[in-house]
């Protein structure tokens, strides 16, 4: 496997439990220079005891200045650098949200303040009566710069009176190909989870937190987040599911305003208002830890058990 594939998968599996600190082990250090873009290894200078004085203090110099540029978060990422839990907060609140839709006049499509207006509003946005609606505006949406770089919107598909939703993170390359939630291997992947519960794709609604695809499938940043919003609080709002089912620590963190790590989050019931949440893995980390099978049938099973007690 090659290297970059390596600390991806690295990378996904240290988010998906919810952790900040990363420790690359499985990895060369040849390796992960490599990834981070550094030359080719430079032949071994002769020991620093061997060198001139004036050699040495330039290495050093060099050396710091290649410590600070590794620890410094790359330009992209700064806006992120709080880490993924804050980064997925819904902002405004959920709780903000769910009562008045905010203003927003003086926040452009990349968080900065000014006058420029997002389109569509927060306000369009909570007044669309029906899914449908949501997802037209979804379609002419310029609210973050991701419609840019995406070939399709994926709004969300399923039963409009769902009494069970899953919320998923943000599409992936075959959902940006098709415009539709969940299609790829995971998406296949969910199906069968759904279908151990004796539901069916067209029973449940499919929503992403993210409705453009990030570039390469990144982590969404916070303005993103931000401006992706309140399609999904609205999503929620139309359907009012029994049970909300977030896949992964993303959408689990986001909903439940949590830095908590999935391990901490799964095995209880959350609310999202009055709606209860069940947290599990993403059907993607599932197909890469097949250990985590038995803990997810547990969660589907506790959503099951909601969904019975509810219609009780
Ligand atoms: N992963 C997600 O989180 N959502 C999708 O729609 C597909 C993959």
């Amino acid at each position: 496997m090659r290297a970059e594939q390596l600390l991806r998968r690295y990378l996904e599996q240290r988010r998906e439990l919810g952790e900040q600190d990363l420790v690359l082990d499985g990895l060369t250090v040849d390796q992960v220079m490599h990834v981070l873009g550094a030359r080719a290894r430079m032949p071994s200078p002769p020991p620093a005891a061997e060198r001139p004085v004036s050699t040495r203090v330039a290495e050093s110099a060099t050396d710091a200045g290649w410590r600070e540029l590794l620890e410094a978060p790359p330009a992209e990422s700064r806006v992120n650098e709080v880490g993924v839990a804050q980064s997925a907060k819904l902002h405004p609140s959920a709780t903000a949200i769910f009562e008045t839709p905010p203003d927003e006049s003086r926040v452009n499509e990349v968080g900065v303040a000014q006058s420029a207006k997002l389109h569509p509003s927060a306000t369009a946005i909570f007044e669309t009566p029906e899914l449908d609606t949501v997802a037209a505006l979804v379609r002419e949406c310029t609210r973050c710069p991701l419609y840019r770089s995406a070939t399709h919107p994926v709004p969300g598909e399923g039963n409009a009176n769902a009494r069970l939703m899953c919320v998923g993170e943000a599409p992936g390359a075959q959902e940006d190909a098709s415009g539709r939630p969940f299609v790829g291997q995971a998406g296949q992947l969910l199906t069968k989870i759904l279908g151990a519960i004796k539901l069916q794709r067209e029973d449940v609604f499919i929503a992403n937190v993210l409705k453009h695809r990030p570039p390469g499938n990144r982590n969404p940043l916070p303005n993103e987040v931000e401006a992706c919003s309140p399609y999904l609080v609205r999503q929620i709002q139309l359907i009012r599911p029994s049970v909300i089912l977030a896949l992964g620590t993303f959408a689990a963190q986001t909903l439940l305003e949590t830095k908590l790590s999935i391990g901490k989050l799964r095995g209880t019931i959350h609310q999202y208002h009055d709606i209860p949440v069940v947290v599990t893995y993403h059907p993607a980390a599932l197909l890469r830890n097949p250990a985590w099978k038995r803990s997810t049938w547990e969660d589907v099973q506790l959503a099951r058990r909601i969904l019975d007690s509810a219609s009780a």
